[in-house]
């Protein structure tokens, strides 16, 4: 392989010299190699020449990670060219997509098929591949991430054997459903999806005072809820959120409330901004036109009110500069490994701070206040896990460091940011 294009041995191109970098702009950096194969024989032929040459291996989805997950020296690889639905099974409310998928590539060809993604996050421009290795989620006191949907991977693992997983290989399934890329690259997805529904958006701008009296009300009654605390005036404009005119935004929170709602198209969607009726796969994703670097810890849901109170204080005492609002969601337990809702009900607090300022010490110090409420990471957002607290925070991680070890005996699939966390 010489030369800044060549071709592999299945046909597949292979770039040198490419300079990767996240939606972020705080993770830089130079494969030996890039492919993005175009379809799955030549994906295992590249996977299969990469341990030949002994070159690490990542897979990178579309960069939405704040953290150095697809980083590599080695053979990194895109699903781009993999992508699109593979099937749908209303009777048992499943779909099937290549790893490539971008979210915002389920919503129409599942609705035609009667079915919707069971919740959403706040963007759709992730891979679904992508979005499952960090255990993305939308919020709803009942619902879970799009991990814990997964009933069905297809991966190509560290000695290059495509291996299938599904609800028959508990242990593995529980593996793979956050994976962090580590047990090798996913191919396809079955997801448990739910029949379409439309969803009723109510916006409010409430005090926060409101929502700390209704604090055990509100994200039980709604399927869901969650806001945005504004710690200045100006913190809703850097997010692009419609706020009322003449409403001083300071210590208020645009608050989110989606419930299902059984309407007839086209006469019940509703488009007016803040009380928007339509297609749940409308209604969930936003956009945001500033670029950013995130922070998002995961505390049980009892102690959720006590968290939030603290990183308000802080903010308020020590970082008032700090002006980007706090989101808040909430996230129903499951049984991955990796996961942050692994057998508890979460809580969520995302702190955003600006791409390319020094954000380390506030971040540290907000670390530091939610660890003492047994604070789990968002894989995919900045943290100061180390492998001492994982070995605290995530019971099974024996488990899947078993598992993995099974998938890529080799350690073909770590880099340096996950060998010594999951090495
Ligand atoms: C603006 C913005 C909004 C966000 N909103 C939310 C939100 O609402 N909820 C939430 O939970 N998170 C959110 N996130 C975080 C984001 O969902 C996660 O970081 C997610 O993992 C990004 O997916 P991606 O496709 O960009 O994957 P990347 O960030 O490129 O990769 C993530 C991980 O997936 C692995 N991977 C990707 N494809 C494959 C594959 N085919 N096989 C094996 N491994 C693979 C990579 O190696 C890496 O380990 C947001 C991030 C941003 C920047």
């Amino acid at each position: 392989m010489t030369g800044p294009v060549g071709a592999s041995a299945s046909g597949a191109e292979l770039k040198r010299g490419m300079v990767w970098r996240n939606w972020g702009q705080n993770q830089v950096f130079s494969p030996a190699a890039f492919a993005a194969p175009r379809s799955e024989e030549q994906l295992v032929c590249v996977v299969r020449q990469a341990l030949g040459d002994g070159l690490n291996i990542r897979v990178a989805g579309t960069g939405h990670s704040s953290t150095p997950l697809v980083q590599t020296g080695g053979l990194l690889l895109s699903l781009e060219n993999l992508s699109g639905i593979t099937g749908t099974d209303l009777a048992r409310r499943r779909a099937r997509a290549w790893g490539g998928t971008p979210i915002s590539s389920f919503g129409d060809p599942l609705w035609r098929d009667g079915l919707a993604l069971s919740n959403q996050g706040d963007i759709e421009k992730q891979t679904i591949a992508g979005a499952i290795a960090t255990g993305t989620h939308g919020s709803g006191t009942k619902l879970t991430s799009f991990s814990a949907a997964v009933r069905y991977v297809r991966i190509i693992d560290g000695t290059g054997d495509v291996v299938e997983i599904d609800e028959r290989d508990i242990e593995e399934l529980r593996a793979a459903q956050v994976s962090l890329g580590a047990l090798g690259v996913v191919v396809e997805v079955e997801l448990d999806v739910s029949p379409s529904y439309h969803l009723r958006e109510t916006i409010t701008f409430p005090h926060v005072d409101e929502l700390l009296d209704r604090w055990d009300v509100n994200p039980d009654t709604h399927r869901h809820f969650s806001f945005l605390w504004c710690p200045t005036d100006n913190a809703a404009e850097l997010f692009e959120l419609p706020t009322p005119k003449g409403v001083r935004m300071a210590d208020r929170a645009y608050t989110k409330v989606y419930d299902a709602v059984e309407i007839e198209e086209p006469g019940g969607i509703e488009t007016t901004e803040g009380r928007r009726v339509d297609r749940s796969y409308r209604i969930y994703p936003g956009g945001f036109g500033l670029i950013f670097n995130e922070l998002e810890y995961f505390v049980p849901t009892e102690r959720g009110r006590e968290a939030f109170t603290e990183i308000r204080q802080l903010i308020r005492t020590k970082y008032p500069e700090q002006v980007f609002p706090v989101e808040v969601r909430w996230v129903a337990a499951d049984g991955a490994y990796l996961s942050p809702q692994y057998r508890r009900d979460n809580m969520a607090i995302t702190i955003t701070v600006a791409a390319g300022t020094d954000y380390w010490p506030y971040l540290r110090d907000v670390d530091a206040v939610l660890d003492d409420f047994d604070a789990r990471p968002h894989w995919g957002k900045l943290h100061f896990t180390t492998r001492r607290r994982i070995e605290r925070m995530f019971p099974e991680l024996d488990r899947f460091r078993t598992i993995r070890s099974q998938f890529d005996p080799n350690d073909v699939f770590l880099n340096d940011h996950l060998r010594p966390l999951l090495g």
